[in-house]
């Protein structure tokens, strides 16, 4: 294992991206001075496009996408500040051209994880093996089973399942379920999926209110605080936090980390945000350190 080395209030943290193992040395003091500058992890929306038109997606409709050589000269940046990992989005990352040209580059050319999300429908065996030694780690997006999937993605489940099986042969993998009321009563389906496709983890995300829709409701987070709770899922859980703040008591991923140190993300238009869902943010220039410290402004 090729250990990374993060230092933050929090003490020494180890990360090795071909593993995903994390090791957190909290007894080690370290001085202010020596804290890593950047955020532990940054995720990128690489473009603003993708053909499905799912009513509960938060990404902008207006067509923008990122220079690829900038999201490079980004990377780079980021590895030298303390980054340990950068996960591409969108938008569909899979329709951004050069995309695995750009995950070769960043994963040749640092130490970070290479990760991303994807509904899936555009992975090909021949596009899959072209990401190969330059991916880490994938979500793929599958909310609800069989016809309630096919009903909020318009696409053949068959597809998305077969979608899985190609990445069960390129790198560890997740499912990410958007929790709302259609999918609330499947999550047992959900878990089971997951088990069988040889999934590594379950990211439950509590649909966020847009434009169109009006976020999980109060009965539907219950309802999922309580499935929580049994924890009968068989594979590991993870879950937004995000809607459920009254309702679900969570540790932090590292104690006492805040939560600007933790995440940032940058949109397809070149804005730095606190998290995908924030309504400001800061344009990243020729140096995303320069923006970063521009957003978390004096501490
Ligand atoms: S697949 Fe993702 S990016 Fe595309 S419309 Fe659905 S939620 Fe939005």
């Amino acid at each position: 294992m090729t250990f990374k080395t993060r230092l933050s209030a929090c003490g020494a943290h180890l990360f090795d991206r071909a593993s995903g193992m994390n090791v957190l040395l909290d007894e080690v003091r370290v001085a202010a001075e020596q804290f890593s500058p950047a955020p532990r992890y940054l995720s990128v929306a690489l473009t603003n496009a993708c053909e499905l038109h799912c009513a509960y997606c938060y990404a902008s409709k207006h067509a923008a996408a990122l220079n690829p050589e900038n999201v490079l000269a980004w990377a780079v940046e980021l590895d030298a500040a303390g980054c340990l990992g950068v996960g591409f989005g969108g938008g569909e990352p899979t329709a951004y051209r050069r995309f695995p040209q750009l995950c070769a580059d960043i994963s040749q050319s640092t130490s970070m994880a290479v990760t991303f999300t994807t509904h899936g429908h555009r992975l090909t065996p021949g596009f899959v093996e072209s990401l190969r030694g330059a991916v880490h780690f994938v979500r793929l997006s599958v909310d609800g089973i069989g016809p309630t999937y096919e009903r909020l993605r318009g696409k053949p489940f068959t597809s998305v399942v077969r979608a899985a099986s190609l990445l069960a042969s390129l790198v560890p993998f997740g499912i990410n379920t958007v929790v709302n009321a259609d999918t609330i009563g499947e999550l047992d389906a959900v878990a089971k999926f997951a088990v069988d496709v040889g999934a590594a983890e379950l990211l439950l995300l509590p649909e966020q209110p847009t434009a169109a829709t009006p976020g999980i409701g109060e009965a539907d987070a219950q309802r999922l605080v309580a499935w929580i709770s049994a924890a009968k899922a068989g594979v590991r859980l993870a879950i937004s936090r995000t809607g459920l703040e009254a309702a679900l008591p969570v540790a932090e991923a590292l104690p006492g980390e805040h939560p600007l140190d933790a995440h940032m993300h940058v949109d397809a238009e070149g804005i730095l945000r606190p998290h995908a869902y924030a309504s400001t943010g800061t344009p990243v220039g020729a140096s995303i350190m320069d923006a970063i410290q521009a957003l978390r402004g004096p501490r």
